[in-house]
């Protein structure tokens, strides 16, 4: 693939292999667990990685995504899986030993949070410091001549707090230690942690990258040495590998992910910028208002795209928030994100997770993911439902 292509052009084009025995245009999925092995008597490696031998080991749908993201996200290679979450893992279990340190964004995913919290320092001895990453001088202070590996998930899940991607990088290093960005919140094309110093870019692949909501997956891009270390051991030996199909959903979906980020950030900026003068709404976090407390980063990282994601809440009690949600006519009440269509949740008071959000989250809050729909149908939708509630 030509590397002086324009984004969509490289959506559409990197990754495909012609098919010379049919001449179809369109990959075919290759739903097949064997691959034929070569009659010539050269060894067999059964366990390996860089030969077509077990579906498990490589296969060719899986190729055609990885060299995709490869080509969209300047990374050297990827390893993709059957979830974000099996993705997320097998970084960490690569590259983790029993007595290592890890320092992890304390605004994160329920897995990644549940995993540091809980099973890795329970049953591997991993010591973990969960530390504000918006804070990079909260990030430095906790580094320990053990820490080996620096977990950023950016923009955070649900907060959209943005941290410095350069600068914790730079820390990483001089610590000897590696750097992985989540960037799921971002897509890939709003955001570029590679090329902001990142060692490995993780994406659940379930959410922008697909983007129509049928299909789970996960990425890790990165360089080679690295990304051959996470096959050998987690695709391989612990198999949480993208099947054939759903590997093929997801490449036809990661074709339009330029368009669809355009589009998504588009709606999601006028869409925040209602609410943020709307006199029913208590506040409104979103990477591209000026607002944002992270906002000049977010231009320093983002692109000049800032995704769909936000995080609102309204004014009124608990029982106002339910009729909020119930009187949403086009806006679902569903937790993915990252879809087509517009999706909607509400984190109440009791969530065990707002102490780690920002203090303005501990009333509750509504986490936003803005879909395709245009920007006057949702604002819309929104104000009917204010109206519902005696808001405005
Ligand atoms: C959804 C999500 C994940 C987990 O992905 P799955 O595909 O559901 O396993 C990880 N990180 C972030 C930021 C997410 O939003």
């Amino acid at each position: 693939m030509d590397q002086t292509m324009h984004t969509q052009t490289t959506a559409v084009h990197a990754g495909n292999r012609r098919d010379d025995a049919f001449g179809a245009i369109n990959e075919p999925i290759y739903m097949t667990s064997n691959y034929r092995i070569p009659t010539d008597g050269s060894p067999v490696d059964w366990s390996g990685i860089h030969s077509n031998i077990y579906a498990r080991n490589r296969n060719v749908n899986q190729m055609v995504l990885q060299d995709k993201l490869c080509a969209l996200t300047g990374g050297e290679d990827a390893a993709v899986f059957a979830s974000g979450v099996a993705a997320l893992a097998s970084v960490f279990v690569t590259f983790l030993n029993s007595g290592d340190h890890a320092i992890v964004s304390e605004v994160c995913y329920s897995a990644t949070n549940l995993l540091f919290r809980k099973y890795l320092p329970e049953k591997y001895q991993v010591q973990v410091t969960f530390v504000d990453t918006t804070d990079t001088e909260a990030v430095k202070a906790a580094i320990r001549p053990n820490t080996k590996l620096i977990h950023v998930e950016t923009p955070g899940n649900p907060t959209t707090g943005i941290s410095d991607v350069d600068a914790i990088a730079k820390l990483a290093h001089d610590a000897g230690a590696l750097l992985s960005v989540d960037a799921t919140f971002a897509g890939p094309i709003c955001i570029y942690p590679l090329k902001h110093g990142a060692d490995l870019e993780i994406h659940s692949m379930t959410k922008y990258i697909n983007g129509h909501g049928d299909s789970l997956g996960g990425c890790v891009i990165g360089r080679t040495e690295l990304v051959d270390q996470i096959k050998e051991l987690a695709m391989v030996n612990f198999g949480g590998i993208l099947s054939p199909f759903n590997a093929w959903l997801v490449a036809r979906g990661l074709v339009t992910v330029p368009m669809r980020m355009k589009q998504h950030s588009a709606v999601a900026l006028a869409v925040a910028e209602f609410l943020e003068k709307s006199p029913a709404v208590r506040f409104v976090w979103y990477p591209g208002l000026k607002s944002h407390p992270q906002h000049d980063r977010a231009v320093a990282l983002m692109n000049g795209m800032y995704s769909g994601m936000m995080s609102f809440d309204i004014k009124g009690d608990e029982a106002t928030h339910q009729k909020f949600l119930n009187a949403l006519h086009l806006v679902t009440h569903a937790v993915s994100l990252g879809d087509v269509e517009s999706l909607i949740v509400y984190y109440d008071k009791t969530s065990d997770k707002l102490p780690h959000y920002p203090k303005i989250y501990h009333e509750g809050f509504f986490r936003f993911s803005v879909g395709l729909e245009d920007a006057e149908d949702i604002i819309a939708d929104l104000q009917q439902a204010f109206e519902a509630c005696g808001l405005v």
